[in-house]
């Protein structure tokens, strides 16, 4: 059989859709590399929260603008095969999806010096192909010539739902739903509007709105339109 050839596959979307979760079962099946673009921005934040950058919701930049050069975000597989964050050499996996993170990752996301740098990093990534993406601008500025564009949606009720059990299941027992879903919906927001590379779908991209979709309804359809690309190409 001749052996199907190597492309990037970029997933974008709004805010707790699954991307993470639909792009990692893809890159595994497939044997991709897989990169969460989140997590970098989510690293960069913890970095700020951390280290006295914030206040409230005013960061230094200048400040940032000096350190951002030094911090090495990085990822590493854990014992069961699953990548994990590491910022300056530390695990922060987890720490990362907290609330108190998420309430400030969007604005760590809209400064344009900040993106430079993560999709700077990004494209060093994919230079080698097999790799799937999943973040907010990856078919639209990252990689614009991606030969798999998916924009991924779904109600907010649902985004949240799941977002809230996550965070129950991990052991969050304080986060109330409302507070969730104003997470959300504040992200989208944010992250919607920013000047600098919005979220937007590519004009190229597939549509994907799993409100009602199983993860294996979800997981078949990425498999489906791979397929469909890559025996076009
Ligand atoms: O994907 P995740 O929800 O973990 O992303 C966290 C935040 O990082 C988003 O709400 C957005 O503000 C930002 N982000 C971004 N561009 C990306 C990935 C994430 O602006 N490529």
């Amino acid at each position: 059989m001749k052996r199907k050839k190597r492309i990037i596959i970029a997933i974008d979307g709004f805010s707790s859709t699954g991307k993470s979760t639909m792009a990692k079962a893809l890159a595994k099946k497939l044997n991709y590399a897989y990169i969460d673009t989140g997590a970098m921005y989510r690293a960069v934040t913890l970095y700020c929260l951390d280290n006295g950058l914030f206040d409230g919701d005013i960061v230094d930049e200048e400040k940032l603008m000096q350190v951002l050069p030094a911090i090495t975000i990085t990822f590493k597989p854990n014992a069961e095969g699953r990548s994990e964050t590491y910022l300056d050499g530390r695990n922060v996996e987890s720490e990362i999806r907290s609330m108190r993170v998420s309430d400030k990752v969007s604005i760590i996301a809209a400064i344009g010096f900040v993106r430079r740098e993560m999709v700077r990093q990004q494209q060093a990534m994919g230079k080698k192909k097999g790799l799937v993406m999943d973040g907010r601008d990856i078919g639209t500025v990252v990689f614009p010539q991606a030969e798999m564009k998916v924009f991924v949606t779904a109600s907010a009720e649902v985004r949240a739902q799941r977002r809230f059990d996550e965070l129950r299941g991990k052991g969050d027992t304080t986060t109330t739903f409302d507070e969730v879903l104003h997470n959300v919906t504040e992200r989208d927001r944010i992250d919607s509007t920013r000047a600098e590379s919005p979220l937007r779908q590519a004009e190229d991209a597939h549509v994907l709105d799993n409100s009602h979709m199983t993860i294996a309804e979800q997981d078949q359809w990425l498999l489906d339109l791979y397929n469909s690309i890559v025996d076009d190409n």
